[in-house]
């Protein structure tokens, strides 16, 4: 800390991003990143991109990635908002789309970001436990708020709320920004989307770093009404004029158009999902019903700290928060069936 420091930036207390080690010998579980790679057809795009187009300046208005993803959504171009990850694009709700001197309403156990934008952003908030199911209460953020944000499915418990229950908070919530973070979506939740027509209030944020295999290429989007995407884009070019890299916005575009390879590495995901979460309750994990890329489950008589650094030892790295009522709970990201086989032998050893 320096002198020259404000009280501001005292005050601030930053994310704690989970660890990004070299990959060499760790079976690494612990971010949620897909463990297969991208489609081969944005591979080739963006090879062709490097070799062709670097020295050129990005489109400022990432608009053939704009267009892959209106299409993709059924929504018009105007209702699609494009930013270095889905984190970026928070970041620029955060600082212009919540109405402050009202708390702004998310969960208590929730992205872990959310709070430090509050923090950067000034914005009061209040965070609403959720349930002994470890569920979002969606009649508990009905009162007056400057906005209401969380993920559906949550992180990091992987619980999922169904649309109706968004539907529900949305018909009496009508005044204040509504946005619905689904970074997770793809694995098993519902998408939002189809209640951007009715509600000119809500906003579905999306992430290419999960589901899409790109947490490196760093895309995130939002869809909303024209006006929520215009006060975006007014926030965020005071900012920047260039949203996204050339290869970011061609790579992303590619990705929408192999709806195979997205299907087929999604279930893969799924599929491993269900069989790592049957493994680990036979190991006499509680575990929570999961519609993400990552399972939160708790050892019934083993403690946390104790098991993730066990896991450690054999180069297996998992999410350990050590956060009150989820400090026994370990987040496991779902990898390859190899990667899982690495991970039971190690828990297999520790137990
Ligand atoms: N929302 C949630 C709930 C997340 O878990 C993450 C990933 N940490 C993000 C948003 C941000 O993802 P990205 O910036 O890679 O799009």
């Amino acid at each position: 800390m320096s002198r020259f420091w404000s009280p501001f930036v005292k005050g601030l207390v930053p994310y704690v991003p989970g660890e990004q080690p070299k990959l060499s010998k760790l079976t690494k579980l612990n971010t949620n990143e897909n463990p297969y790679g991208p489609s081969p057809k944005v591979l080739e795009v963006i090879k062709a991109e490097a070799n062709d187009a670097l020295r050129l300046y990005p489109d400022p208005n990432s608009d053939v990635l704009k267009s892959a993803i209106a299409d993709y959504h059924g929504v018009s171009v105007s209702q699609v908002f494009v930013g270095n990850g889905s984190d970026e694009v928070l970041a620029h709700i955060f600082h212009g789309l919540f109405q402050h001197g009202k708390p702004l309403l998310f969960p208590d156990i929730t992205y872990s970001f959310y709070p430090v934008y509050c923090g950067l952003y000034q914005i009061p908030f209040e965070a609403i436990p959720l349930d002994e199911a470890f569920q979002i209460r969606i009649e508990e953020y009905r009162g007056l708020n400057g906005g209401i944000i969380f993920p559906n499915p949550n992180a990091p418990t992987g619980c999922f709320l169904a649309l109706s229950e968004i539907e529900r908070l949305l018909v009496v919530n009508n005044e204040t920004v509504v946005v619905i973070d689904e970074a997770y979506v793809d694995f098993g939740g519902e998408s939002a989307i189809s209640l951007v027509n009715r509600f000119p209030n809500l906003l579905v944020t999306q992430t290419l770093s999960k589901s899409r295999s790109l947490a490196g290429l760093r895309v995130g989007f939002a869809i909303g009404h024209p006006d929520l995407i215009e006060a975006l884009e007014r926030i965020k070019n005071s900012f920047n004029s260039y949203p996204l890299d050339r290869l970011a916005q061609l790579g992303a575009a590619a990705s929408f158009a192999d709806q195979a390879y997205f299907e087929q590495t999604c279930a893969a995901v799924i599929n491993e999902r269900e069989a790592m979460a049957a493994r680990l309750s036979a190991l006499d994990f509680q575990v929570l019903p999961s519609a993400a890329n990552f399972l939160f489950c708790r050892h019934r008589v083993r403690d946390a700290a104790e098991l993730a650094a066990g896991l450690r030892e054999d180069g297996v790295i998992v999410r350990h928060f050590k956060m009150p009522r989820i400090e026994q709970y370990l987040r496991i990201t779902v990898g390859k069936p190899e990667e899982s086989e690495i991970l039971f032998s190690s828990l297999e050893r520790i137990l």
